[in-house]
């Protein structure tokens, strides 16, 4: 990390991040509990325009393969149980500290997280393939996680009443879609509630999750109180998700995963945010203009790698009768420049691994009724760059209608009216976010009142859910368990049991 941090472009460090704040947050203080967003690198300014180039040249320079990673290869049972008995015995001292205590260290992580904006950019990029536009929210999304729950846990300690008992052991196990904010969020949170945690960071981002709990630990999180592992078999991952000292386990990943993990452990403590298949209604009131562009955004951002992407676009009426819509949709699609990341132009990256699976069907089989707006193409031997793909003539019940495919692709389907729009989203059997473009107030409150999805967004992307103004979290078959949503003011609360207070009157 250090020789990472050396190479940090100075621009890092000076680049002006001072952004106005808009009228209506100015007001809202009381309700925002005094916490503000950290601002995203504002790539206008030539300096931060030159750091990100920097960036690029070290990560096409990188010798990733070669870097160490700090977590610790556990091979055997006994190693693992010795890593759970290290987390349960340093927890106590970590559950003694006072909130303010914990919250310090956890601000100053805030910190050195933003001291390493430009290592944990440089390393998504080289992992996951993630453009500089994708991976610098990501961080910001991470400090603010930092400072966010490094508040909350002091309210635990403020109902009167009864008393937080913090969970002693949390697993962490995050995806490799989101490899800085989601482990850093979910590991974050359980430190503030008062737990001591394991993380097993994916195994196609392990680099990106160590830079990330690096700087934890550079913050003075303890080592006991934060684990990092690898795990050599396959069963030492359900011996640690099963093993009687883990109080929680938080999962981000496929609702299949959700499943298995409880098939280990039947009354597993599990917060789980899982899959998503989710749809952005496009009425005849929309601006069309700000729809296409952020129906693309939230549809191929990450090439769509996300719980949170657009995969269907509905079109309400006219809309769906008229090429106009569609037509522009097109041109936004083709306007989108695939590339690596390495390439300063590259809009859209490659997908994780070569495609295979559901995956590759999606990308190539057509279902009954529909045709290819735009097909999508293999662009190089690697099987992992692909252009996006937009399908037509979706039909409901039909296979892509209700399957997440995680990757490049957007089906457009059609309704006669908003409640119909409506009814082919809460067909699918996730509920994670959901999209309305119109500008007419009526049509936004039948929508908000009948659709079934955790994150409503109105005339905005879909993804990009912001710590405190819009925690993140799904409905249905998107969560298991017993979570709140992430980023929100009840996160902390889910990490922990409530005993009534014992009365010294
Ligand atoms: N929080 C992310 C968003 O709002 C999505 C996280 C995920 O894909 O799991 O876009």
């Amino acid at each position: 990390l250090e020789a990472l941090d050396n190479a940090v472009p100075a621009a890092n460090r000076t680049q002006d991040r001072s952004r106005p704040r808009p009228a209506d947050t100015a007001g809202a203080d009381a309700a925002n509990q005094g916490f503000e967003n950290t601002p995203d690198t504002d790539p206008s300014l030539p300096a931060n325009q030159a750091w990100g180039r920097a960036i690029l040249t070290r990560v096409a320079d990188s010798e990733l393969g070669a870097a160490a990673v700090a977590a610790a290869q556990i091979e055997t049972e006994a190693a693992l149980n010795a890593a759970i008995a290290k987390g349960v015995d340093s927890a106590k001292g970590w559950a003694a500290l006072p909130a303010a205590e914990r919250a310090e260290i956890l601000h100053r992580a805030g910190t050195v997280l933003e001291d390493h904006r430009a290592d944990l950019m440089e390393v998504m990029a080289a992992e996951t393939g993630k453009t500089l536009d994708q991976s610098d929210p990501e961080v910001s999304e991470a400090i603010d996680f930092a400072h966010y729950y490094a508040e909350r846990a002091k309210d635990l300690e403020t109902i009167d009443g009864a008393r937080f008992v913090p969970a002693k052991l949390t697993v962490v196990t995050p995806p490799w879609n989101f490899p800085v904010a989601i482990p850093a969020g979910s590991t974050l949170a359980a430190l503030a509630a008062g737990s001591a945690v394991i993380i097993k960071p994916a195994r196609q981002s392990a680099r990106s999750g160590a830079v990330m709990v690096e700087a934890l630990w550079e913050a003075g999180v303890p080592r006991d109180v934060l684990q990092m592992v690898q795990l050599g078999e396959k069963e030492l991952g359900s011996q640690l998700v099963a093993h009687s000292s883990v109080d929680r386990v938080i999962l981000t990943g496929g609702y299949e995963t959700a499943e298995l993990f409880r098939s280990f452990r039947a009354d597993l403590p599990l917060l789980a945010e899982t899959s998503g298949k989710n749809a952005i209604i496009v009425t005849p009131s929309a601006d069309f203009d700000l729809a296409a562009r952020d129906v693309v955004a939230s549809a191929f951002g990450h090439a769509g790698q996300k719980c949170s992407a657009a995969s269907l676009v509905i079109l309400v009426g006219s809309v769906a009768k008229s090429p106009r819509f569609r037509n522009q949709l097109v041109d936004a699609v083709q306007s989108l420049k695939v590339g690596y990341p390495v390439d300063a132009v590259t809009q859209m990256g490659p997908i994780i691994e070569p495609a295979e699976g559901k995956l590759l069907r999606g990308l190539t089989v057509l279902g009954e009724g529909e045709s290819w707006l735009i097909e999508p193409k293999q662009l190089d031997e690697s099987g992992r760059l692909w252009s996006p793909g937009v399908r037509t003539g979706v039909r409901r019940g039909s296979e892509y209608h209700l399957t997440e495919y995680f990757g490049p692709i957007l089906g457009v389907m059609t309704a006669d009216t908003l409640e119909e729009a409506i009814e082919l989203q809460n067909q699918i059997e996730y509920g994670l976010t959901s999209g309305l473009h119109s500008l007419d107030p009526k049509e936004m409150d039948v929508w908000l009142e009948n659709v079934s999805a955790g994150n409503l967004y109105i005339n905005r992307g879909i993804t990009g859910a912001i710590v405190q103004r819009q925690p993140f979290g799904g409905w249905k078959k998107s969560a298991v368990g017993a979570g709140t949503k992430a980023g929100g003011p009840n996160y902390l609360m889910g990490l922990g049991e409530w005993e009534p207070a014992v009365s010294t009157g």
